[in-house]
């Protein structure tokens, strides 16, 4: 299972770029690797971990508003 972390470590996840520099930011960091420019707030963990509920959560409440009112 170690193994897994050892990957994620070698290869970060990376899916925005600065805006200064262009340099693939870390997923989760607050500034860029490169330049040290903050980046941008899409960036955070949190919203990744709000915008995940939010994938959870509303479909779920569209199947219980059906499952309750048809
Ligand atoms: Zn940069």
């Amino acid at each position: 299972m170690s193994h897994v972390f050892e990957e994620m470590e070698k290869n970060p996840v990376r899916i925005f770029a600065c805006k200064n520099c262009s340099h693939r930011l870390r997923f989760g960091s607050n500034s860029c690797g490169a330049c040290y420019a903050k980046a941008t707030i899409l960036n955070r963990r949190i919203i990744a971990f709000l915008l995940l509920i939010f994938l959870t959560i509303f479909p779920f409440l569209i199947f219980v508003t059906l499952t309750i009112f048809t």
